[in-house]
């Protein structure tokens, strides 16, 4: 019996919406096709990475094209219910896809973008690190979930893929108590795995056409990477994702959990890679599609002794800090701050740009991401 992983490598050049739609339909028929994973008469809600408006071409959001040919599928196989929704890091669904062609698109499949109306304490006495979530009311009342999420860079995590894209089942300002309540790169990863097995997405979609490399998940650089993955396992998707762009997957703090609590795999032994032309090695793969000089964080772990004393002497730590010239003083770094009484705030209450406080900052780099200016780097 094959007990590997199986994750869909779909060769992608460009966003159009015919070509994404063949593609994805194999895809599918390489995982046993759609009705093996969703019964006609579920409801589905599709969670598409909506950080935050901006421009479709800046690779923030997962890209119309792929949303739209995704619903196109679902529509003609005879799915009705389904809506589409995000707990967003600024805006709501609606306000992030105005314009963008994503709300054209959905509107002509009849499908509905939600903005999340409440949040819904539940329980999960199983979590390792988490035992209880606030998710949006409409995710509570859905059937089923279908991650489509993006290929992007990401300060805290490394990457932000599939098991990531499900940080947007928190329902709105519960997120940033997330980051305080778990405010290592580690503790954030196995809140997300335990995330993502209370949800169970049936599926994860992941568009990196183009990806995004250098200052994610927000403010890095849109990079061309041809390629579309499919699985019913993130931590496989995700490994794969690392691998296409020359990063151990165990060096991702949700591949190395994930694994560790039984949501996915990301040895490559136990994934099976497959395109529509049939099984491909991972090195074929990497070799054919990968990406030697993709900007993503590949130092090394520090983990234990040596990162605790690295957290309270506050050395050798990545930090935000501002560029002075890109700054526009708009406040939306203090405003997502999630530490109370803010890590970054105005001076004296005004004046920009605004300033660090290094020993209340918990690097949970929300101020980073949410950034309009690209002005928020790492170091
Ligand atoms: S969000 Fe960016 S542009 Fe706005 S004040 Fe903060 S650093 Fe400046
Ligand atoms: S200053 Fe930025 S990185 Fe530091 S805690 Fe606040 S939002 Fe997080």
């Amino acid at each position: 019996m094959n007990k590997k992983s199986k994750v869909i490598l779909l060769p992608c050049e460009a966003y159009e919406e015919e070509r994404i739609y063949t593609n994805l339909k194999k895809g599918l028929e390489l995982l046993g096709g759609l009705d093996s994973l969703v019964k006609k008469e579920e409801k589905i809600l599709l969670k598409p990475n909506l950080l935050k408006r901006a421009e479709v071409e800046k690779a923030v959001i997962t890209h119309p094209a792929l949303v739209g040919a995704f619903g196109r599928i679902l529509k003609e196989e005879g799915y009705k219910n389904v809506i589409l929704g995000d707990s967003c890091g600024t805006g709501s669904t609606r306000k992030v896809i105005k314009g963008t062609g994503m709300d054209a698109a959905l509107e002509k499949l009849g499908i509905s973008a939600v903005d999340f109306s409440q949040g819904v304490h539940v329980a999960y006495p199983q979590g390792i690190q988490a035992k209880v979530f606030v998710i949006p009311k409409e995710l509570k009342e859905s059937d089923c979930v279908i991650s489509l999420c993006k290929m992007k860079t990401h300060a805290l995590e490394r990457i932000t893929g599939a098991v990531k894209n499900s940080y947007g089942f928190i329902y709105g300002l519960h997120k940033a108590k997330g980051h305080t309540r778990y405010p290592s790169a580690d503790s954030f990863a196995r809140m997300l795995v335990d995330l993502n097995l209370y949800v169970k997405p049936r599926l994860y979609v992941m568009d990196g056409i183009v990806a995004m490399e250098g200052n994610g998940p927000g403010s890095g650089d849109p990079v061309k990477m041809g390629v579309m993955l499919l699985s019913k396992d993130p931590v496989a998707l995700d490994s794969v994702f690392c691998s296409l762009v020359h990063l151990k997957p165990q060096m991702v703090p949700t591949n190395y959990h994930g694994e560790k609590m039984g949501l996915g795999v990301w040895r490559k032994e136990d994934i099976q890679l497959l395109t529509p032309e049939g099984e491909i090695s991972l090195e074929k793969a990497v070799k054919t599609y990968g990406n030697t000089a993709f900007r993503v964080d590949r130092r090394p772990i520090r983990r234990g002794l040596w990162e605790r004393m690295a957290k309270a002497l506050n050395i050798f730590q990545k930090k935000p800090y501002i560029d002075k010239s890109l700054c526009i003083g708009c406040g939306i770094c203090v405003k997502s701050c999630p530490v109370p009484g803010k890590a970054v705030n105005f001076k004296n209450g005004k004046g920009k740009p605004p300033v660090y406080d290094y020993k209340k900052c918990i690097r949970c780099f929300c101020c980073q991401e949410m950034c309009p200016k690209k002005a928020i780097k790492v170091k």
